[in-house]
């Protein structure tokens, strides 16, 4: 459903992503891990066009996208791809001057043009998923960690996006309240969500993910289940690298 080749990056004379492939399964969760650097960020950006790739094709649900110095993007394929798609962030980036709800609903009045009324009771719904029904009228700053990342989520849900991306989601957090974060990716994983998650939390991986990628020098060494990649790795390099799990 969800198909990335031959994708690279570079930012000045590093090249971060060197020829990318990934398939993202429809209704399942691809954890992305890797060393620090390996260009986990920078994958999760061009995938919903932070970043613009500099060689590759994306193919999200519609008509592949293809990246090629000089080569102008359709104004209108690049907005199709940043609203199939929501993004979380380690470092939750809701606006502090707004309160829950109002961070879940800014982007569908702004960006989407939907009513107030519309986007109020979409942002209520998708507050209540994340079990924070009580707080939509608190700002972030009066929020804990836990529940400023799980605004971020219902944020990041807000207009249906057909693939959720998380950099690091719990990864600025303590283990008790990353465990709340992990509680509400579980549950819309079970719902069926299509998440593609970088994280080095090889526990969260190996536990929440159905498809496991690894990420080195910006190309993917080895795919597969998480036993596979946990248990059965076949590249030195993952062997080396999940290690640090047994
Ligand atoms: P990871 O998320 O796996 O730790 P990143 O994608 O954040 O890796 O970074 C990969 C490399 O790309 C690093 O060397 C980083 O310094 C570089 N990089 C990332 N973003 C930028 C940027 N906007 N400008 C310059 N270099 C960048
Ligand atoms: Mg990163």
């Amino acid at each position: 459903m969800i198909r990335v080749s031959g994708i690279h990056k570079r930012f000045g004379t590093n090249e971060v992503l060197r020829g990318i492939d990934l398939e993202v399964r429809k209704g399942a969760v691809t954890a992305l891990i890797g060393p620090s650097g390996s260009g986990k960020s920078t994958l999760l950006r061009c995938l919903n066009l932070l970043e613009v790739p500099d060689r590759g094709q994306l193919e999200l649900d519609g008509p592949p996208i293809r990246f090629e110095p000089g080569r102008r993007l359709d104004s209108r394929q690049v907005l199709a791809i940043r609203r199939s798609t929501g993004m979380v962030f380690q470092n939750f980036q809701l606006f502090p001057h707004r309160t829950a709800l109002g961070n879940v609903m800014e982007g569908l009045v702004v960006v989407l043009g939907w009513t107030p009324e519309t986007a109020r009771a979409r942002a209520s719904e998708l507050l209540g998923k994340v079990g924070l029904a009580e707080k939509a009228d608190s700002y972030p700053a009066m929020l804990s960690g836990g529940q400023q990342q799980r605004v971020a989520i219902a944020r990041a849900l807000a207009a249906s996006p057909k693939l959720l991306l998380c950099d690091e989601p719990t990864s600025a957090l303590d283990p008790e309240l990353a465990a709340e974060v992990v509680e509400v990716l579980g549950a819309l994983a079970g719902e069926g969500t299509t998440m593609l998650i970088a994280t080095h939390d090889l526990r969260l991986a190996d536990r929440m993910a159905h498809h496991v990628a690894f990420l080195q020098d910006g190309v993917v060494v080895e795919e597969g289940s998480p036993d596979r990649l946990f248990r059965q790795a076949a590249d030195p390099r993952t062997i080396r690298f999940v290690r640090t799990l047994a």
